[in-house]
């Protein structure tokens, strides 16, 4: 039986109507920016692999990493015990961090971090004895698929089946020069509720790569810190390199009390959460009083071959051919910008770092499943390409190896959908 044939048999895929999709394309192997079928056919990983690759695929390097790990040591339980890979990645990770993060809380994915980030907040009020239980956030906001992670992300078709089991959160507008004022005005309303202001900074992926200003964000984080509200930074998707500097709060002057990684953390290889946070929350839960402990972890926290990949993954970052490779792909995507700008399919452009996404015109239908979507997805995979528009969002979110010539194939093909669809 085909490789497709067996998986239709007992498989159910993630974001998938499954009566309706079409069957998922088997890969067998993958190098650079390159996914290879069983026909050996390359599909171009335009995004990365859902934005966790940073360094292409089947990376010799992490893969050496990982071998020699695994030889060692696999898994150790990590209450009570201890090793070098989850020791040195927060050393490593926290020289790279705003000096304000003191301590690592490891888990497994993107919304673990999250949820770890919110149980951090709430119980930081709740073991000093005051009642601050209220999260608040952006308008469609994305934090991950969890619960808590769902809660703090902005109501729509993905969470409708369970919103009303999802705690109260209060939703504000993005911050600009016209409503700063505003929403400071609003977050001193409620501060004695609030627990914490989750974010994610400058751009908000899942909602369909919605860029907004590093200064405003700036200033509520600020405006926060004066009012006492603590401030959750989700980097899952930000994170490496991907605005264009190591993080998105680097482009900040008021730093974050929390900060949540995942994503291209271990450069796609291994999945792996990490929270960290300030010396003031962790010395919240120290006590002699056992109660006052966070009830968190996971059987696979701080699991060492994840750590051993994370190691890894950040040594190629901090090379400079890496770094380079990222200012390369900024300029790239800003000459491409420029030049379809004013097409007449073209609604908006814009981009951050290594991001770049524009806005199909599709007159009013602009939903997540339009069929529009379809269509660019498809187009986009006949010819070699993985894209997958967020409704009529396109973005490219290349991993920092990906060529000039493969970029260039990519542009060109976009030029051609915009003429013939
Ligand atoms: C993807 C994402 C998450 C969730 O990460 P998972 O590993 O998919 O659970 C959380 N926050 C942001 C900003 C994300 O983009």
């Amino acid at each position: 039986m085909s490789l497709v044939n067996r998986d239709l048999n007992i498989i159910w895929h993630p974001y998938t109507q499954m009566q309706t999709a079409l069957p998922p394309i088997p890969i067998v192997r993958g190098e650079g920016a390159c996914l290879y079928d069983e026909n050996g056919k390359c599909y171009i990983d335009a995004v990365s692999s859902w934005w966790v690759n940073i360094h292409g695929h089947a990376n010799p390097y992490i893969a050496q990493k990982v071998a020699e790990q695994l030889k060692k040591l696999e898994h150790v339980i990590f209450a009570g015990f201890t090793h070098e890979p989850a020791i040195e990645l927060a050393e490593h990770l926290l020289k790279l961090l705003p000096d304000n993060q003191a301590k690592v809380f490891y888990s497994d994915n993107g919304s673990t971090a999250v949820e770890v980030a919110i149980k951090m907040c709430l119980q930081y009020w709740h073991n000093q004895g005051i009642q601050r239980t209220k999260i608040l956030a952006f308008k469609n906001a994305y934090h991950g698929d969890t619960f808590g992670a769902m809660a703090v992300s902005g109501r729509s078709a993905f969470t409708a089946a369970f919103d009303s089991l999802l705690f109260e959160v209060d939703f504000i507008d993005l911050p600009d020069a016209s409503n700063i004022e505003y929403l400071k005005s609003q977050i001193s309303h409620v501060k004695s509720d609030l627990a914490c202001f989750i974010f994610e900074p400058l751009v908000q992926g899942s909602a369909g790569m919605i860029m907004y200003e590093a200064k405003y964000l700036d200033e509520l984080v600020a405006h926060c810190r004066k009012e006492g509200v603590l401030t959750i930074d989700d980097e899952v998707f930000t994170g490496f390199g991907r605005t264009g500097r190591n993080f998105a709060c680097d482009y900040l002057t008021s730093k974050p009390d929390i900060m949540c990684f995942s994503k291209g953390l271990t450069g796609g290889t291994m999945a792996m959460g990490i929270t960290t946070c300030t010396q003031q929350i962790y010395d919240a839960f120290l006590s002699e009083d056992k109660l006052k402990t966070l009830f968190h972890g996971h059987s696979y926290t701080a699991n060492p071959v994840a750590c051993s990949a994370a190691l890894a993954s950040m040594d190629l970052f901090l090379e400079d051919s890496t770094q380079k490779n990222i200012r390369r792909i900024e300029a790239s995507h800003r000459q491409f910008a420029e030049k379809i700008k004013d097409h007449p399919k073209v609604r908006t452009i814009r981009q951050t770092g290594t991001i770049i996404a524009m806005e199909w015109e599709t007159g009013s239908n602009t939903s997540y499943f339009s069929t529009l979507r379809d269509k660019l997805y498809q187009y986009f995979l006949d010819a070699g390409i993985i894209l997958r528009p967020l409704g009529n969002v396109l973005y490219i979110l290349p991993p920092y190896c990906i060529t000039d010539d493969q970029l260039i194939y990519i542009y060109a093909k976009i030029e051609t959908a915009l003429e013939e669809l």
